[in-house]
């Protein structure tokens, strides 16, 4: 007999945290590694949010275990937000939970989720840790990584339940216009699916881009949608750990019960900072997306002049997808790349510039980069692969 469960022997690590965690241990090392592969702002949280942490720990209020669904202000302050009763609202932590908490209230052993890849590498391991089957819908460049409704009707089975989306996305950066939003939206309900939608990078979207919520776009989907988010990526507070879910009343009852005997509260102090980061101005979000916005811009020129890459240009989220296709096959460093993994591993080695390999996306042959990191060190990221990149022959 194993001695670990099926179950969990069947989950993969995670690859953009390994990555991240062999850059960080390089770097601790002494080597001047460059790394593009944590989903992280480099920003600290604003002031303003901190300090009502550091209120929150000095309040014996905050000491005790308080409600398993979340701070009844801060639940309370984003169903106003979203338009929802309290009640709907399960404050989670970190969007990981949500994401883990949604597909078991939904799933029950080989239902099959639709996944558009490039996915981010969570859902299909979440999906399976739950019992579900990950059915991945590939998209590529040629659509800017959107899936359309032809490409989501010839992945249905009679075993299909829950249709996901990620918009903004991780990994592409690729947001849904409205239009394609609701198409994909009412074909769902004509389909008789459940919806699971992860909104975390919902304030960063760029140029002409607009984020649009899908049970906003099709209310009839509302009671039949999960709708994700949390404010690590907005407010660069990935450290703290809060996230959360809404939805209708049966799923979220579900996921509250699940909570309650798994992790009951998230820590009071990271909500009293979420409760701040939540209710008040975005301006020092506006600023972290100029910045964004702008390192996006330079990341996508810089990376197209490198031959045999192909950058598409995202517009939202804090991530560039690029095909790296025309590097593979090709002599380097003494080295024949064939896979975008293999890539990956030649260019930590011998640039020092850690990146994602689409692998761990389901897109074999692309990178995945995060834009999140300062000016400097992008451009000398970039500068670096290009120049390995040059010697390919
Ligand atoms: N959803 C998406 C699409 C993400 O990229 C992430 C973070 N990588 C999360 C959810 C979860 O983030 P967190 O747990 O930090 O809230």
């Amino acid at each position: 007999m194993s001695r670990v469960s099926a179950r969990i022997a069947n989950i993969a690590e995670s690859a953009t945290l390994a990555v991240d965690a062999k850059a960080k241990a390089l770097k601790a090392a002494g080597r001047p590694v460059i790394g593009f592969g944590a989903g992280e702002p480099d920003f600290p949280t604003p002031d303003y949010i901190v300090e009502a942490a550091v209120a929150a720990c000095r309040d014996p209020r905050f000491h005790k275990y308080t409600p398993a669904g979340g701070l009844p202000e801060l639940r309370e302050a984003i169903a106003r937000q979203v338009g929802r009763p309290a009640g709907q609202v399960v404050v989670t932590n970190g969007g990981k939970q949500a994401v883990y908490q949604a597909f078991a209230a939904l799933l029950d052993p080989g239902d099959e989720v639709l996944v558009p890849a490039p996915y981010w590498t969570t859902y299909p391991e979440a999906i399976k840790l739950a019992g579900g089957v990950p059915v991945p819908v590939l998209t590529d460049e040629s659509t800017g990584y959107l899936a359309g409704v032809d490409q989501l009707a010839a992945a249905l089975t009679p075993r299909t339940k829950v249709l996901l989306i990620c918009s903004p996305s991780n990994p592409t950066g690729a947001v849904y216009p409205r239009e394609q939003l609701a198409e994909i939206g009412r074909w769902a309900l004509e389909n008789d699916l459940m919806v699971v939608t992860d909104e975390i990078y919902e304030h960063l979207v760029y140029g002409d881009a607009e984020f649009h919520s899908l049970p906003v776009v099709v209310p009839e989907l509302a009671d039949r949608t999960i709708v994700l988010s949390g404010v690590s990526k907005t407010f660069a507070m990935t450290g703290w750990r809060v996230g959360w879910m809404y939805g209708p009343d049966d799923l979220i009852k579900g996921a509250l019960n699940l909570q309650s005997h798994a992790t009951s509260n998230v820590s009071n102090v990271a909500q009293a900072a979420a409760l701040a980061a939540v209710t008040g101005d975005l301006s020092a979000v506006a600023e972290m997306r100029r910045a964004f916005d702008r390192r996006r811009r330079t990341m996508v020129r810089m990376l197209n002049e490198i031959p045999g890459v192909v950058c598409p240009e995202p517009q939202g989220a804090f991530y560039v997808y690029p095909s790296v296709a025309g590097l593979l096959g090709r002599e380097l460093r003494g080295r024949r790349p064939a896979s975008s993994m293999e890539l990956a591993s030649l260019i930590l080695d011998e640039a020092e510039v850690a990146l994602v390999p689409g692998e761990a996306f389901g897109t074999p042959g692309y990178f995945r980069l995060s834009y999140a990191l300062g000016d400097d060190d992008l451009v000398e990221g970039v500068t670096r692969i290009a120049k390995l990149a040059h010697e390919a022959a």
